[in-house]
């Protein structure tokens, strides 16, 4: 179901825990953390495009960890481990609030003037093997009456407008062991 308001979609209003019994529906206030393996980035530099898989996007595949139910010790085993395991190289990771997230607005393709509708949905999706605080991330549009090369170019802005919103990549340490008052000082990382 497509997003083409300003308030939650469905699925962002019901949970999406596979037992329905987690911490409910992700909440604007909420801090979300990306994990980023295998980016070009360094730490306390600012994440790019490419940190973003536009196809884990579209699937709604692309995970990431409420920070106030996701333990540094939740991460390790459930995130970064499996990751590892896989050959990935962990890179660090980043915080953004949800509100800000569901801010990202795509352009409805075709319209004129253009008119926007809501680029992301942030969902409590929680699997098997996923961990608690585990947040998915998934496009709020339906792409299926685009053209591919619509849907690439919607791809990328959602993508761009992401790098934005994480922002600067930090140390997986700091990211987990922060508290959520003490998140807008992680501007004055070194290196910006
Ligand atoms: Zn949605």
């Amino acid at each position: 179901m497509p997003c083409d308001t300003n308030t939650h979609c469905q699925d962002e209003r019901v949970s999406q825990h596979h037992k329905a019994s987690g911490h409910g529906p992700v909440k604007d206030d909420e801090y979300v953390i990306f994990v980023v393996f295998d980016s070009n980035v360094q730490i306390g530099k600012k994440l790019s495009e490419r940190d973003f898989s536009t196809k884990k996007i579209a699937k709604g595949d692309l995970s990431l960890a409420r920070k106030a139910y996701t333990t540094i010790n939740d991460a390790q085993e459930c995130v970064i481990q499996p990751a590892l395991d896989r050959g990935q190289k962990v890179s660090g990771a980043s915080v953004a609030l949800t509100r800000s997230l569901r801010s990202i607005k795509a352009p409805i393709e075709g319209l004129t003037p253009v008119k926007y509708a809501r680029g992301v949905c942030i969902l409590d999706r929680v699997e098997n093997d996923d961990h608690e605080g585990h947040a998915a991330l998934r496009s709020c549009r339906d792409e299926g009456a685009l053209t591919p090369k619509q849907r690439g170019k919607l791809r990328a802005l959602i993508a761009a407008d992401l790098a934005e919103k994480f922002d600067v990549l930090q140390a997986i340490a700091d990211v987990f062991t922060l508290s959520a008052a003490n998140i807008p000082s992680i501007v004055a990382t070194p290196g910006r």
